[in-house]
């Protein structure tokens, strides 16, 4: 994975500095109008990370100790971890196995007298079926945080993946589809859910500058120095998206493996290559011999040491098969097509022997 920032990251960040005004300025007000352009959301709050965003998303809508929230198990750690942070407990269930996204279903049969809320992840570039998850939530009366981390360019029908539900999410990490080094955002159509997110992440209070504080708040804003490199990533969105599709079909049409599948509902913004084969450990070590770096899929949260105490004792097929049998290729907008040829061969050549 290597970020595509250039020359108009250097030149935003450069007006920055010169205009000395480095916390929340004119980029961040920029940054967020771009992001309600592209998502429809009604309200945009800027924060340091994915992680805080979902953590923010949850708080301000009540979720807190004794409460359960529902988590697929196949997702990265955060997901889970941000739940925690509340004092909620995760509980979790297990993917489709033909996009690893959470179904309604499996909901379904995890709800209890103490669910609170869902955390429906659009993993991979995929989104979850949200009107049968929405229809599931609305009868059983549990809030919906949906974790579009990954998500950005996703839609569900016309939709916006993070604008559905009860609060959404995004982040811009290093490795996402658009970064600013380390960042988040929080979406709502709610305005007491904005409001609250807000006085949440700056200090409890509605006013910057002032120090009257109507609750107790935490520090969780963005600079403008990661605003301005963010302005300037989504100027080049529809790029990204569009080099990043080329390469998977490359991936596709060249090799003969298992691919995940795109549900009719949802678009398909590729966020890795994933791809599934009974000798992946063979493929991995040869790719790793030929410098080639390769990741497994997320290691399964009902299986991790830090939620063990949670006692998980069931079987989450799906996940555990993705995990054993799956392997990311990378897929970003440098990426040549020498390179995925390259892989390609390696990758076929085991197949071979
Ligand atoms: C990256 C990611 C997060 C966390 O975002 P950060 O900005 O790194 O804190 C959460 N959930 C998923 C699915 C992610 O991919």
């Amino acid at each position: 994975m290597i970020p595509y920032v250039g020359r108009e990251e250097e030149d935003n960040l450069k007006k920055v500095i010169e205009g000395k005004w480095l916390t929340e300025g004119p980029f961040t007000e920029q940054f967020v109008a771009q992001l309600k352009k592209i998502t429809k959301a009604e309200f945009v709050v800027p924060v340091s990370s994915g992680t805080v965003a979902i953590y923010l998303a949850l708080k301000a809508n009540g979720i807190g100790h004794g409460d359960e929230v529902i988590v697929p198990s196949m997702t990265f750690c955060a997901t889970a971890s941000a739940v925690a942070w509340t004092g909620a407990k995760p509980v979790f269930v297990d993917v489709d196995r033909f996009d690893l996204n959470i179904t309604a279903y499996s909901i379904l049969h995890a709800i209890t007298d103490r669910t609170r809320a869902v955390l429906p992840v659009h993993l991979y570039g995929r989104s979850c079926n949200m009107k049968d998850i929405l229809e599931v939530a609305g009868v059983s009366r549990i809030k919906v945080i949906e974790d579009a981390a990954q998500g950005l360019g996703v839609h569900c029908g016309k939709y916006h993946v993070g604008t559905m539900g009860d609060a959404g999410i995004l982040s811009f990490f290093a490795d996402k589809s658009v970064t600013t080094g380390e960042g988040g955002a929080v979406l709502t159509n709610n305005p007491s859910i904005y409001k609250e997110i807000r006085r949440m992440r700056n200090q409890g209070r509605d006013r910057s500058g002032a120090f009257l504080h109507e609750s107790v708040g935490m520090n969780f804003r963005l600079t403008d120095l990661q605003a301005a490199v963010g302005v300037a990533q989504l100027k080049k969105l529809p790029e990204i998206i569009r080099k990043k599709k080329i390469h998977y079909a490359r991936y596709k049409k060249k090799l003969k493996m298992q691919f995940l599948k795109t549900p009719r509902y949802s678009n398909f913004v590729p966020f890795r290559c994933n791809v599934f084969s009974d000798n992946r450990e063979e493929i991995q070590a040869s790719l790793e011999n030929c410098g080639v770096q390769t990741r497994r899929l997320f290691y399964p949260l009902h299986l991790q040491p830090c939620f063990e105490h949670l006692k998980h004792d069931k079987e989450l097929y799906a996940s555990e098969g993705a995990y054993n049998k799956g392997m990311s290729l990378p897929v970003y907008p440098g990426l040549k097509n020498e390179e995925i040829d390259y892989i390609c061969a390696i990758i076929n050549k085991v197949g071979e022997e």
